[in-house]
C-alpha cells in the first residue's frame, strides 16, 4: 500500500557511502560535506575529535585504530531541501565484510579518486562490490590543487579499469599552482577557486558563460583560449550525462575539485542531491518492498559493540526500507518471532547521537542491542519476511584462542560472541571439545580481536595455529539425515556465534570429499540469516 506522506519523505532522502582508496581524501571530503550540511561548524573536527579522544582513553585509541567513531558511523544532514544520509565505511587496512555490508544499505556511492594516483586497488575492489547490486556511482576527482595527471587520462583509466563510462559534469581549469577553478559543462558557468577557504564555505565566485569577456580578463587571454579549446575537445570526446545510464550503474558523472581547498565540492553535492536515487525497492524472501509502502520495514546491516564506553552498549544499525519509525512503536523481530517496543532508537543527525522521534525510508536508526539482534535481521510490523542479500562470508583464516587466565572463560566466550556479532570475525565452538576458534577474512582482524578482548572485556589471550582451512554453514531440510550427519561428522562440526551449525574443514580436499558423501546436505560459503 503506497502512502503519499511516506513517498514524499522517501523522495527527499539520499543514502550513500564513499568508496575510495586510503589517502584519496574520504575523511576530508566527509568534513566538507558536513560543513555544507551545517552539521559541524569547523571543518577538521572529524579528525581532531578522533585525536582528542585518542588522548583520553585506551578504548578510544582502539577506536581510532579501527578508524570507527560514533559520530562518523552514520551522518545525517540537510542540503538543498533534501536529507542526506552518509554511511561511513570502516577504515581498516583489510578489506572487510563490514564495508561490504554497509554498501548493501545504501542507494548510491560517491567514488573519490586521488587525481595524482588515479584508480587504486581498494577502489577496484569496492567497485566490484557496488556492481553486485548495480549501485549508481558519482565520481569526485580530488586534489586538483596539486599537479595531478592529465584529467583526460584519469577519466580514461576510470573507464578502462573500472569499466564504467565517464561523463564529466565540471571541467578543471588548470591544476596545482595554476588551478583556477572549474567550468560547469551543463550550466555554462565558471566557478573560480580561491585558496585558503578550506575551513569555511567558500564564496561562489562565478562567471556566467564560457564566451564571456570576463573569462579573458580573469584567466588571461591564453588560459581562456586554452580552456575554450579543451572544453570543445572534451565535449566531443566524452560521454554525455545520461541519468538513466547513471542509475543503471553504466555511467558515472565526474566532478573535479579539491576537498582540502573545499572547492568543487558544492557543485558535486548539488549534482548528487539532484541525480542520486532516492530509497530504492528492496528484495525479501516473499516480496519486493517499495520505499513508499506504508508498512514499516528495515534490516540490520551493522552491529558495533561498546560504542559508548560509559554505557557499554551495543548498537545495531537498521536501515529503514519502508514506512515510518515512530518513537515507542512496536516492531516484529522476525527471526525470533517476537514483538519488541523500541522507545530509545538513536539517530545520527548532526554530529551527535540523539533520540529519534521518527525516521523514514533511507534513514538509519540505532537500536540498543542486548544480544538478541544479529546482522541481517529483519524488522517489520508483524509480517513474516526477511530481507535478502546481507550475507556473512565464510572466514579464510582460523586460530585457536587460548586464555592466559583459565578462570576468565566466561568473559572470553562473551567477548568473542559479542565481537562476532559485529561480523568482522566469527567464533566457532566445536561440538566435541571446548576449543574456541576465531575465524576471519583478513589477518588484521585477529589483532583487533585480541586488543579489544583485553580493552573491553579484560581478557588476555593468545592464539595458536589450528588445522582448519575453511568453513561451511550446514543446511538440510531432512531432519533425519541431518541427525545422521551430525553423528558421523561431529569431529568437524561446530556452532558459530549465532548458534548455526558449521562444518570446519581441515583441508579443501576433506571438504570436497565430505560434500561428495553427503550430496543432499548444503555446504554454504555464506550465511544469510
Ligand atoms: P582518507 O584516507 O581517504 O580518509 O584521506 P584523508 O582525507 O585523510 O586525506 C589524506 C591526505 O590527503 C591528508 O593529508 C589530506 O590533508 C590530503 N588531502 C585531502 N584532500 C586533499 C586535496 O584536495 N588536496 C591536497 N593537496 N591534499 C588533500
Amino acid at each position: 500500500m503506497p502512502d503519499t506522506a511516506i513517498a514524499r519523505q522517501a523522495e527527499l532522502r539520499r543514502t550513500f557511502a564513499i568508496i575510495s582508496h586510503p589517502d584519496a581524501g574520504k575523511t576530508t571530503i566527509t568534513e566538507k560535506l558536513l560543513l555544507f550540511g551545517n552539521a559541524i561548524q569547523l571543518a577538521g573536527s572529524v579528525k581532531s575529535k578522533r585525536a582528542e579522544r585518542h588522548a583520553t582513553s585506551d578504548w578510544m585509541k582502539m577506536e581510532q585504530e579501527r578508524g570507527i567513531s560514533v559520530t562518523t558511523s552514520v551522518m545525517q544532514f540537510p542540503y538543498n531541501g533534501r536529507i542526506v544520509n552518509l554511511l561511513d565505511t570502516p577504515g581498516h587496512e583489510d578489506f572487510s565484510e563490514d564495508t561490504y555490508r554497509t554498501l548493501t544499505a545504501v542507494d548510491s556511492a560517491l567514488m573519490v579518486i586521488d587525481g595524482a594516483k588515479g584508480v587504486e586497488d581498494r577502489t577496484i575492489k569496492l567497485m566490484d562490490v557496488c556492481r553486485l547490486r548495480t549501485t549508481p556511482i558519482l565520481t569526485f576527482i580530488n586534489k586538483m590543487d596539486r599537479d595531478i595527471r592529465d584529467p583526460i587520462e584519469v577519466m580514461d583509466e576510470v573507464e578502462t579499469v573500472l569499466n564504467i563510462q565517464c561523463a564529466p559534469m565540471t571541467w578543471p581549469i588548470g591544476m596545482g599552482r595554476h588551478f583556477k577553478g572549474v567550468y560547469h559543462l551543463y550550466n555554462d558557468v565558471i566557478h573560480l577557486y580561491t585558496q585558503g577557504q578550506g575551513s569555511r564555505i567558500p564564496d561562489d565566485k562565478r562567471i556566467e558563460g564560457l564566451d564571456n569577456p570576463e573569462v579573458d580578463e580573469v584567466l588571461g587571454a591564453d588560459q581562456a583560449e586554452e580552456l575554450r579549446m579543451e572544453v570543445e575537445l572534451v565535449r566531443g570526446a566524452s560521454h554525455e550525462f545520461d541519468l538513466e545510464a547513471y542509475r543503471r550503474g553504466e555511467l558515472t558523472p565526474v566532478y573535479f575539485g579539491t576537498a582540502m581547498g573545499n572547492f568543487g565540492v558544492r557543485e558535486m553535492l548539488d549534482g548528487f542531491v539532484e541525480y542520486a536515487p532516492a530509497p530504492q525497492p528492496r528484495e525479501t524472501d516473499t516480496r519486493t518492498v517499495s520505499a513508499d509502502d506504508a508498512r514499516f520495514t528495515g534490516f540490520v546491516f551493522k552491529i558495533q559493540a561498546n560504542m559508548d564506553p560509559k554505557h557499554r552498549d551495543r548498537v545495531a544499525f537498521l536501515r529503514v526500507c519502508s514506512g515510518k519509525y515512530d518513537k515507542n512503536m512496536k516492531m516484529r523481530h522476525v527471526r525470533i518471532g517476537k514483538d519488541v517496543k523500541i522507545a530509545d532508537a538513536l539517530t545520527f543527525m548532526a554530529s551527535d547521537r540523539a533520540q529519534v522521534e521518527e525516521a523514514w525510508p533511507g534513514d538509519i536508526i540505532g537500536l540498543h542491542n542486548h544480544g538478541t539482534i544479529q546482522i541481517g535481521d529483519t524488522f517489520t510490523l508483524g509480517e513474516d519476511m526477511r530481507f535478502t542479500g546481507i550475507p556473512h562470508f565464510a572466514p579464510e583464516l582460523f586460530k585457536r584462542v587460548q586464555l592466559k587466565d583459565p578462570l576468565k572463560m566466561k568473559a572470553l566466550q562473551k567477548g568473542l560472541q559479542q565481537l562476532s556479532e559485529e561480523g568482522a570475525t566469527q567464533v566457532f565452538m566445536p561440538l566435541d571439545n571446548n576449543d574456541l576458534i576465531v575465524g576471519a577474512v583478513g589477518s588484521l582482524q585477529f589483532d583487533v580481536v585480541a586488543h579489544r578482548l583485553k580493552e573491553e572485556y579484560k581478557v588476555d589471550c593468545v592464539y595458536q595455529a589450528i588445522n582448519v582451512q575453511t568453513a561451511r554453514w550446514i543446511y538440510c531440510d531432512d531432519a533425519k539425515m541431518l541427525d545422521e550427519f551430525k553423528r558421523k561428522a561431529s569431529a568437524n562440526l561446530a556452532l558459530d556465534g549465532g548458534g548455526y551449525l558449521t562444518y570446519i574443514a581441515p583441508t579443501r580436499v576433506n571438504l570436497q570429499m565430505t560434500q561428495e558423501r553427503w550430496p543432499d546436505i548444503r555446504f554454504a560459503a555464506t550465511r544469510e540469516h
